[in-house]
């Protein structure tokens, strides 16, 4: 059946993958974004589509809609991003979210939250399962981020007790993938772009703190996937748990794209996170959810589309 779905912050790198999937499945989307990290390049090939519309709207004012489901991923996630402007971002999360969450107690949506594996901080447990409770700095300069998507869960959760919104909460683990920005700010885009560049890698501190990569295609499925699946709430984390320290990223990224850029060392930035790898148990019981794209094929794909974007062959 089709449905009409918000998706706010779609025409960012996870939103135009998403607003693209909801599509092909034949359902009408509308497209919110403010354009602070979306990009209308990014949806330019779907205005034409007769079920997609693209809305420039900031999720901190309220508005009006008709739809049956939301998915609201509207927040820079790149740290370089949500830190250059901190007050717009905590207002993004908490406002924004408010907002949405209002929306869809109005019109009966079911709701989903682009949470986030930095609500879990730099973690004292080992991989990061949905029970552990964090460990955030509440004043450091990633709190902004961290902090206001915790306050989003909470609204979420407050919402689903108070007034029974079915809200749903998606826990994403660092995701790369074509239609990211060339000056996201984030590892594997700053690393293949400086590598076709011949630009020297940037490795922040020795290298050896770890993240898991999980390409956008798995993650996407991981999202409607929660939102089809009734009476579950989570959160749940969605993410791809082979973990790589930065240094082997860095390797990876040269050998991959033939580049014989120098790698060079820079200050690690404070509260950057030591280990990061998501506990999936609970998506494969609940979604039937595992991700399926190992780290090569995914760079692969990632490469291409930069070497097109950044005008190489
Ligand atoms: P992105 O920065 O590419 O996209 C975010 C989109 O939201 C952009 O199009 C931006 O213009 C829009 N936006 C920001 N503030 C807004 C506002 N106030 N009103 C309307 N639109 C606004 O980021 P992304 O990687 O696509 O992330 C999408 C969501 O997933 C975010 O909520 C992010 O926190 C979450 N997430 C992403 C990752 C990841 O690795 N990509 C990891 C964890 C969580
Ligand atoms: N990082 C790096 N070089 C870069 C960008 C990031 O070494 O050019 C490191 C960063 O310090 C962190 C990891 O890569 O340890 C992932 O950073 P990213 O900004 O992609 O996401 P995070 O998981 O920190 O939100």
């Amino acid at each position: 059946m089709t449905k009409r779905i918000l998706v706010t912050g779609g025409a960012g790198f996870i939103g135009t993958h998403l607003c693209q999937r909801l599509l092909s499945e034949g359902h009408e989307v509308i497209c919110l974004d403010n354009f602070y990290t979306g990009r209308r390049a990014n949806v330019r090939p779907l205005l034409e589509h007769p079920r997609f519309e693209l809305a420039r709207h900031d999720v901190i004012e309220p508005i009006r809609l008709e739809v049956t489901q939301i998915y609201h991923l509207a927040c820079p996630a790149s740290p370089v991003h949500y830190q250059a402007n901190p007050i717009q971002t905590v207002k993004t999360s908490v406002l924004g979210t408010l907002n949405m969450l209002g929306l869809a107690k109005r019109v009966g949506a079911r709701f989903l939250l682009a949470s986030t594996s930095e609500i879990y901080g730099d973690p004292l447990a080992h991989p990061q399962r949905e029970d552990y409770w964090g460990n955030v700095n509440p004043i450091g300069p990633r709190s902004c981020y961290d902090e206001g998507k915790r306050v989003a869960e909470t609204l979420a959760m407050d919402y689903r007790r108070q007034h029974r919104v079915d809200v749903c909460i998606a826990r994403i683990f660092n995701t790369y993938g074509p239609n990211m920005l060339e000056n996201d700010g984030r590892v594997v885009s700053n690393f293949i772009c400086q590598a076709l560049r011949g630009e020297p890698l940037t490795i922040y501190g020795d290298g050896s703190q770890t993240r898991s990569f999980c390409y956008v295609d798995d993650l996407v499925d991981g999202l409607v996937r929660l939102m089809e699946t009734q009476d579950f709430a989570g959160p749940v984390n969605l993410g791809n748990p082979s973990e790589f320290t930065v240094a082997e990223l860095a390797r990876k990224t040269l050998a991959m794209t033939g580049s014989d850029s120098p790698i060079v060392h820079r200050p690690l930035p404070e509260n950057d996170p030591r280990r990061r790898r998501p506990d999936i148990a609970l998506a494969g019981e609940r979604l039937g959810w595992s991700p399926k794209v190992p780290l090569e094929v995914g760079l692969e794909q990632t490469i291409a589309y930069f070497r097109s974007a950044i005008g190489q062959t």
